[in-house]
């Protein structure tokens, strides 16, 4: 049972897909959960590239639509079926959407217990982008100890917590940024080799780096404008692992063209079918988790913006004027 206070929440709708300002700031009637669903009042969620594909109609959604597929927070209630959390436990969760809000409903079986140790923030901080960048070097490409890599983006939110998780694995690293700023924080993180794709042409810097070797594998997010030269990186057999497209989608692309390069792969992997299984979800949020907890693994939460200001959040995003990640506050 719900306190009067609580029969309405704040969230952040789209009636209409556009740039940052159809989002709107929109009184709704607190969700009820449904069996197998627990309630949950939200403390932290967390801002994705991914939000501004949906606000954009670029990934399809039932208007109107409250964004967000990230956060954090208490469990008020659960349903009388639930008996794997209780009120009060603190939670996280991801790929749910309807995050931008002061509560939200969610099936108990996708949410992840925060253990001591980890902040509500930091959870919200780290579910999605550290399960991603987990998954990334554990499964879509396994990394091996001494295997040279290129992620793009590397003082992004994906990109610090990626650039991490792989020196932890012992690969040397390099990445690619737009910025002084965001190359000292990709070096600060354990980057090997820095490289501004906005200036330079990153496949022929990545080749005289790597003796004209080159390698195994390029985790692109960018898309559009670096799937080509990402590609133009790999050694024979190598894999392009091509996981967002911040710039834009990549364009139609002939497969015989993998096979003139170089016997090339490309996989196009998504965080859902990673944590398909509840093994599998718990697997990668307590490693993400763990190392959290014992510092392994330091978050950059700079950006942290009321509710209300989730345009503007999403305006820095896109502009890329943020490092690191972006927290939305109920
Ligand atoms: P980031 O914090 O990394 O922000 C995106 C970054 O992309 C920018 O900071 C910018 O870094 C870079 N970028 C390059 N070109 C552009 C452009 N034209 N416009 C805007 N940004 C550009 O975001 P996230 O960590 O949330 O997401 C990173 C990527 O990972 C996204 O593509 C997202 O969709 C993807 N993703 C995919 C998942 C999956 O399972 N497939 C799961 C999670 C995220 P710089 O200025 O240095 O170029």
């Amino acid at each position: 049972m719900l306190y009067p206070a609580f029969t309405t929440m704040q969230a952040i709708q789209i009636h209409t897909t556009g740039s940052a300002d159809v989002l709107t700031l929109t009184d709704l009637p607190t969700p009820t959960p449904g069996p197998g669903e627990a309630l949950l009042r939200i403390e932290a969620s967390g801002v994705n590239f991914i939000d501004t594909y949906f606000r954009e109609g670029r990934y399809p959604a039932k208007l109107p639509y409250t964004l967000g597929q990230e956060a954090a927070g208490t469990i008020v209630s659960v349903a009388p079926d639930v008996t794997t959390f209780k009120p009060g436990d603190r939670v996280a969760w991801c790929l749910i959407p309807g995050t931008y809000a002061q509560f939200a409903v969610a099936p108990a079986a996708r949410l992840v217990a925060i253990p001591e140790g980890v902040t509500t923030q930091q959870a919200a901080a780290a579910i999605l982008q550290g399960m991603t960048a987990h998954y990334l070097l554990h499964s879509a490409y396994p990394v091996q100890p001494g295997d040279e890599i290129l992620i793009h983006a590397g003082a992004g939110g994906t990109g610090l917590l990626f650039i991490q998780m792989a020196k932890s694995l012992g690969a040397r690293v390099f990445t690619t940024v737009s910025s002084e700023e965001k190359a000292t924080l990709a070096r600060a993180a354990g980057a090997d080799e820095v490289i501004f794709y906005t200036k330079e042409d990153f496949a022929a810097k990545v080749k005289s780096l790597t003796g004209n070797k080159g390698l195994p594998v390029v985790y692109d997010s960018v898309g559009k404008s670096t799937f080509e030269q990402s590609l133009q990186c790999l050694r024979p057999r190598g894999i392009v692992v091509l996981f967002g497209g911040a710039s834009g989608p990549v364009p139609p692309f002939d497969l015989i063209r993998l096979s003139t390069m170089g016997s090339l792969y490309v996989t196009r992997p998504t965080l859902k079918d990673y944590i398909a299984t509840r093994a599998e979800l718990d697997h990668r949020a307590k490693d993400v988790f763990d190392a959290i907890a014992n510092g392994t693994l330091r978050l950059r939460v700079e950006h942290v913006y009321p509710l209300a200001d989730a345009a503007q959040a999403h305006r820095e995003l896109e502009s890329r004027a943020t490092t690191g990640k972006l927290l939305l506050i109920p």
